[in-house]
């Protein structure tokens, strides 16, 4: 379902124009208007969902292989080093666009890109304590 104010429904549906690099019947994937680095690029879903959470299995288990035929083509044309699949959920994730997405960030030597985070140092005690706490019913 399209939602009516998600400028990212807009695009991917074409109501909006946008520079589109792949598109099939359930996928559009157009350039970043504000990019990490040259060919950064967004997957988008024509079907609205506003995050991971909300996404059907059945488009999430479509969302990688779209990225792989986007990433071969742009590794074979824009001759990237490297390339970062990036996909914030939530506000506090650093999500800004309430339309599940996927960054495709093409990365070059010197790019002057950083995409890290913290290494924590949990004992083994307390990642034994998230793994049941993930399992449990
Ligand atoms: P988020 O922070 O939600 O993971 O990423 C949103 C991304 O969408 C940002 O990288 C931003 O530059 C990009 N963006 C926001 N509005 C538009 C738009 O209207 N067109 C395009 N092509 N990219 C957009
Ligand atoms: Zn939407």
């Amino acid at each position: 379902m399209k939602k009516d104010d998600c400028i990212f429904c807009k695009i991917a549906n074409g109501e909006i124009p946008s520079r589109t690099v792949y598109e099939d019947e359930k996928f559009r994937v157009i350039l970043d208007l504000g990019p990490a680095t040259k060919g950064h690029a967004l997957i988008l879903p024509k079907e609205h969902a506003d995050n991971l959470f909300e996404l059907p299995e059945e488009i999430a288990a479509e969302v990688l292989p779209v990225a792989k035929k986007v990433a071969d083509k742009i590794k074979a044309n824009l001759h990237c080093d490297g390339l970062n699949l990036v996909q914030n959920n939530g506000e506090i994730a650093g999500q800004t666009v309430m339309h599940f997405h996927m960054h495709m960030i093409p990365r070059y030597e010197n790019d002057g890109q950083k995409i890290l985070w913290k290494p924590g140092e949990p004992s083994s005690e307390e990642l034994d304590a998230t793994l049941k706490q993930i399992l449990q019913a």
